[in-house]
């Protein structure tokens, strides 16, 4: 898909919501278009002092639940149209886990393999300086996406600090623990997806102490996630990376997967070899795409055998296998809901940094399923109120709380009505 079709596409499937929720015209209006956008040219002074400009993006989508929030992408493929629709997939996913926000998000077009790290540094600094007045606490919140991580959170955090003069973290989350990042952030995505799957598997009538599970993608979501399904019992039988996966029909040893992994870069050399492509095809109750977008399509879509499919990667079901999946009664659990546990701690980040009180692990993750359990509950009955996909359920639920605080507020055509 052409990067300029993304945003139309977001907003299609807007649209198809709108048949099972009642949206009055104002506020389909206000839904239809970000609030507001700001393109910035940022000067960065290059390692060899030449000067070179950057394009940077923050689109608010909508703010009507709280502050917007979203990530801050380095791509060279950052386009405008991405971003809007990026926006408004956070204010939904933020809605789905009924987070206090708004959704945001935010890019630079930049290649940042290409630059060296004091260059990175002063993109990252300069990003700041230019976008200071369009974040900040009670505003827009940004967080890491593609290619930003913990450290251009801290040299983001630092530059706003320096700015307006004051110790202000809660301006952006995803920073290093010892700058006010929350613990449990880097496993709060796996966490989340685990809680989801364990409720999902229940739902199934599949045993949750003994389903067999593959998982495409042993990154941080995904190797985090399979060490926590291995932990509670069940058998992961396969597990995969970029240059493809391994597979024991018994079981695989993912504490020793995992650390082989960490320690190499690499799987193991056990069980028998598999590809991408294959592991999705596996003879196994759950399967997870922890990976890429556009794994499961209309070409393999018919060749899945698993019960249960977990999206722990954003957008990795295509609209024609969900169709198939759906027909077929595999019961998806949907992205937004799946790996929502990651924007879930970055809330919780944002209110230890505003009280000034830091929780332990234990309590972030007792938090963190205290809010993911009753969602996945309230999204699977909706699925079967209004006989959808549990990805329609999901976006219908998200909807109506947005379109609850847009009405609330009071549109043109209930003043119209009085
Ligand atoms: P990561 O970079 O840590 O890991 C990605 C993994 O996928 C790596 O093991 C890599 O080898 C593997 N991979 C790459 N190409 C592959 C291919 N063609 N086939 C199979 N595996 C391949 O990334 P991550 O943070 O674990 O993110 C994974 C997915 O989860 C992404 O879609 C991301 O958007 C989504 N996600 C992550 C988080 C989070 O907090 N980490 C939150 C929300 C969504």
């Amino acid at each position: 898909m052409a990067h300029d079709d993304v945003f139309s596409n977001a907003m299609r499937q807007l649209e198809g919501a709108y048949k099972f929720v009642k949206v009055n015209e104002d506020t389909k209006r206000i839904l239809g278009q970000p609030k507001e956008i700001l393109e910035a040219s940022i000067p960065v002074r290059m390692d060899d002092g030449s000067l070179r400009l950057f394009t940077g993006y923050r689109v608010h989508y909508n703010d009507a639940r709280g502050p917007t929030k979203g990530g801050i992408r380095y791509h060279p493929g950052v386009t405008l149209s991405e971003m809007k629709a990026l926006a408004f997939w956070m204010t939904i996913k933020n809605a789905v886990a009924n987070l206090p926000y708004g959704g945001a998000k935010g890019g630079v077009i930049v290649d940042p393999k290409q630059l060296s790290t004091a260059e990175l540094e002063r993109l990252s600094r300069g990003y700041i300086r230019a976008f200071a007045d369009f974040v900040g606490p009670d505003r827009d919140i940004p967080a890491p996406d593609v290619y930003t991580n913990a450290q251009v959170m801290a040299w983001m955090s630092d530059e706003y600090d320096t700015i307006v003069r004051s110790h202000q973290p809660a301006m952006i989350t995803g920073k290093p623990v010892a700058m006010g990042g929350s613990l449990g952030r880097d496993t709060a995505t796996a966490k989340g997806a685990f809680f989801v799957l364990q409720e999902a598997a229940k739902a199934k009538g599949l045993d949750p102490k003994r389903a067999t599970v593959a998982v495409q993608g042993f990154g941080n979501a995904g190797g985090y996630l399979a060490l926590f399904c291995h932990e509670a019992g069940l058998k992961v039988v396969a597990v995969s990376d970029s240059k493809g996966g391994i597979y024991d029909e018994k079981g695989l040893d993912i504490p020793k997967v995992f650390k082989t992994k960490s320690a190499t870069g690499k799987l193991p050399e056990t069980g028998k070899r598999v590809t991408n492509e294959k592991l999705l095809e596996l003879p196994v109750d759950i399967l997870v795409p922890a990976a890429l977008e556009n794994q499961l399509t209309a070409e393999n879509a018919a060749k899945v055998k698993a019960k249960l499919i977990v999206e722990v990667a954003n957008g990795p079901t295509t609209p024609e296998a969900d169709e198939l999946f759906k027909q077929k009664g595999i019961l998806v659990v949907p992205d937004v809901l799946a790996n929502s546990g990651g924007v879930t701690v970055s809330y919780f980040e944002w209110v230890q940094n505003r009280e000034g009180y830091y929780w332990s692990e234990e309590e972030v993750f007792d938090r963190l399923k205290r809010i993911i359990v009753p969602e996945f509950h309230a999204i699977y009955g909706l699925m079967g109120k209004q006989r959808s996909t549990m990805r329609e359920a999901a976006f219908v639920h998200a909807l109506t709380r947005i379109v609850a605080a847009i009405e609330a507020k009071g549109t043109e055509e209930q003043h119209r009505k009085r």
